[in-house]
């Protein structure tokens, strides 16, 4: 089992670990813990180094099976052996921009349930850009500005982000949680994280945010398409 330090800590650049299980087809190997985000929610892995000994190994993805987080390594170089002490280190600069886009887009979905009580169905980014799916039947571009405008005040606001790991049940109680169909988890899940932007959103989510909208920086929104009647996909970057 991977111990996923993002989860309670988003900011750890670099951390110790020891190598678990090897997976040598693909050039992979789980570590006992891992500050690397292994993807989901619409938010991409990390990428960054594994360092073994003097040698630098380029990571090139990570991926979580099961309970563990494999990271991939650049081909060529031996894998490290299994209980051999490595040090992995982020690219931090991605990853940050990954956290900011995040939090950009749950303040996003916080604004537009908020304002027109449309409910969120998808969503996907990548570094300073994403797109969320909405059923906002009422989109329209005359609207493009007033939500630029008002997703750009809360990060004036300057609103603090928290992250509380509940147990099910107490998560399966709050209201704000059963709207964004908490009740899809998977029964084996017996923990939930949930993800608070202060007075706007709350949300299950196991992805990496700031710890302030204020992190965020200046969301535009770009574009919007129709996917449907009722499905409105709108896309925004982050300057
Ligand atoms: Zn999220």
């Amino acid at each position: 089992m991977t111990e996923l330090l993002y989860q309670t800590d988003s900011y750890l650049r670099s951390f110790d670990a020891t190598g678990t299980a090897l997976d040598e087809e693909n050039h992979g190997i789980a570590l006992d813990r891992t500050a690397f985000y292994p993807g989901g929610g619409g938010q991409p892995a990390d990428i960054g180094y594994l360092q073994v000994r003097d040698t630098n190994f380029s990571i090139i993805r990570a991926r979580k099976i099961g309970d563990q987080v494999f990271h991939y390594l650049e081909g060529g170089l031996p894998l490290p052996s299994l209980g051999e002490k490595v040090r992995g280190q982020l690219d931090w600069e991605r990853r940050y921009q990954l956290m900011r886009t995040h939090t950009a887009m749950h303040i996003l979905c916080g604004v537009i349930f908020r304002d027109y009580g449309a409910s969120v169905t998808g969503g996907d980014m990548d570094p300073l850009q994403g797109r969320m799916d909405f059923e906002f039947e009422t989109m329209h571009k005359d609207l493009v500005d007033k939500i630029e405008q008002a997703v750009n005040q809360e990060i004036t606001e300057a609103r603090p982000v928290r992250v509380v790991i509940l147990p099910r049940d107490v998560a399966f109680q709050i209201p704000d949680l059963i709207r964004t169909k908490i009740n899809l988890l998977p029964e084996g899940i017996l923990q939930v994280r949930t993800v608070e932007i202060v007075g706007l959103d709350l949300q299950a989510d196991g992805g990496t945010h700031v710890a302030n909208t204020s992190e965020v920086g200046h969301i535009r929104v770009v574009d919007y398409k129709s996917k449907g009647k009722i499905n409105k996909r709108i896309y925004v970057s982050i300057e």
